[in-house]
């Protein structure tokens, strides 16, 4: 069976929120060749496959009732429902946080947004990746102004950005402007 695709994860194997490795997952019992391994904000299945997320079973199966992450009227599952703009839909808020992939970072990560619209996470970045998209560096240089950073502790924290390390960024791009966009924690 042909796995799911998911508009605003494409490539979950690329992006590390998934492997290829035989197993039979928790929610619907199957033999299933690909492993989700992101966050679940839920009970914790011994193992969860793509297509589970992608019908919403795997969210329905594993929340918890009665949780709530205090920002939205969205109970999130694998990523959180934070800094949402007024003009993204409620559904697509759910279709994030409840049928996407999410994906684990050193704090809990954040979504990104442009248009109107969810932006598709392209996986883990270090300085080298980031170097490719100008403008998602320009991104992470104006959020570093807006908390005071100085223009040199932003370059030395930038070109620290590791990939499989810490700090690291996460690559996103606009579904609709193609623009590239990157979201950074600090452990
Ligand atoms: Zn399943
Ligand atoms: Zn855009």
């Amino acid at each position: 069976m042909a796995e799911p695709t998911f508009r605003y994860h494409p490539h979950p194997l690329a992006s590390g929120s998934a492997l290829r490795i035989d197993h039979v997952c928790s929610v619907c019992g199957m033999a299933r060749q690909i492993r989700y391994q992101g966050p679940v904000y839920g009970r914790q299945p011994d193992s969860l496959c793509l297509h589970c997320i992608h019908s919403g079973a795997a969210s329905s199966a594993l929340s918890i009732s009665g949780g709530s992450d205090g920002d939205s009227d969205v109970a999130a599952m694998f990523s959180d429902a934070v800094d949402v703009p007024d003009d993204v839909p409620l559904s697509v808020v759910e279709e994030i946080t409840q049928r996407t992939p999410g994906f684990a970072g050193w704090q809990q990560e954040a979504w990104l947004y442009h248009c109107g619209d969810g932006a598709a996470f392209l996986g883990p970045a270090g300085y080298r990746e980031l170097e490719a998209h100008p403008e998602a560096l320009a991104m992470l240089r104006e959020d570093h102004q807006r908390y005071g950073w100085s223009p040199t502790d932003t370059e030395q924290f930038l070109r620290g950005l590791d990939r499989t390390g810490e700090p690291t960024a996460y690559l996103f791009r606009c579904l609709h402007c193609d623009t590239n966009l990157a979201s950074w924690d600090v452990g």
